[in-house]
């Protein structure tokens, strides 16, 4: 359409997509979070003027699109749940969501940490393995020590969350703590490797890119900040 490149229903991962819309005016009556509900809607059915999907070429091998909707009819038969909870029920998936991608942080970060630890013992200077010296273990060590802390905030989150428990400190915390460790895995597997972490071929500039994607995705680590200095610490809002 008009040159740019639209995804049609058979190029996307998915045929159904959960919106979020509007369908109640703010009120007194009801909570500052109340207003808006889920529905379930059929890509493969929505036409292309209603419904635009486009990709955004991003720095990382990730399927990024952004969504135009311009007078999109959804039946009332296809709202999930109640009328004005939808919000609700979007924030109940997102702790489950900050705890699987705090695992996800926790792959990334081992995978780093396993790759500087083999480069350092292969890579021989001035006769001697660079993992021999201190300047390069010692940041592999901290870099460790610091996914095994977040891993440990993982499982509290996720066994929480597994009882039925509050755990949104926990998620939140196992989110920041586990990707503050990948990215620091990151650099100093990237250093480990010297000019090799540059080359393609050693993989390390690839999974660099990808996981510096956790301090903004899916929630940015201010927000998370913010979560934990207002609903933890109770100091006051800032936003
Ligand atoms: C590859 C990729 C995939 C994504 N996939 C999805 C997806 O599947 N589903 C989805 O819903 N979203 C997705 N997103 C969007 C992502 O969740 C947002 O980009 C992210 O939450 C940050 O929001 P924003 O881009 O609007 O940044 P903004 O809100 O514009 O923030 C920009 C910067 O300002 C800071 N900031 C903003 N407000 C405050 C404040 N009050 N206090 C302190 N700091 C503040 C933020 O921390 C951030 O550093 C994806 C993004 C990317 C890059």
């Amino acid at each position: 359409v008009n040159g740019q490149k639209i995804w049609t229903s058979r190029a996307l991962q998915s045929d159904l997509m959960l919106l979020l819309a509007r369908t109640n005016d703010p009120d007194e009556e009801h909570p500052r979070w109340w207003g808006l509900s889920t529905f379930l809607v059929d890509l493969r059915a929505a036409p292309v003027e209603q419904l635009r999907i486009q990709p955004i070429a991003t720095m990382l091998n990730h399927n990024t699109t952004e969504v135009f909707i311009d007078g999109l009819e959804i039946p009332a038969a296809n709202r999930i749940g109640e009328e004005g909870m939808g919000f609700r029920y979007i924030l109940d998936g997102m702790n489950a969501e900050r705890i699987l991608i705090a695992a996800e942080c926790i792959g990334d970060a081992r995978w780093f940490v396993d790759r500087a630890v083999g480069h350092g013992k292969k890579r021989v200077v001035f006769g001697r393995p660079i993992g021999q010296n201190q300047g390069v273990a010692f940041p592999i060590a901290w870099a460790h020590a610091r996914i095994e802390a977040a891993d440990l905030m993982r499982w509290r989150a996720s066994e929480l969350y597994e009882r039925g428990e509050k755990c949104a400190a926990e998620a939140n915390m196992a989110k920041l703590l586990a990707a503050d460790a990948s990215w620091e895995a990151a650099n100093v597997c990237l250093d480990t490797h010297g000019g090799f972490g540059f080359a393609r071929e050693f993989d390390v500039e690839r999974k660099f890119r990808e996981t510096r994607l956790y301090q903004v995705a899916p929630v940015t680590t201010n927000m998370i900040l913010a979560f934990i200095a207002q609903n933890v610490l109770g100091l006051p809002r800032s936003y």
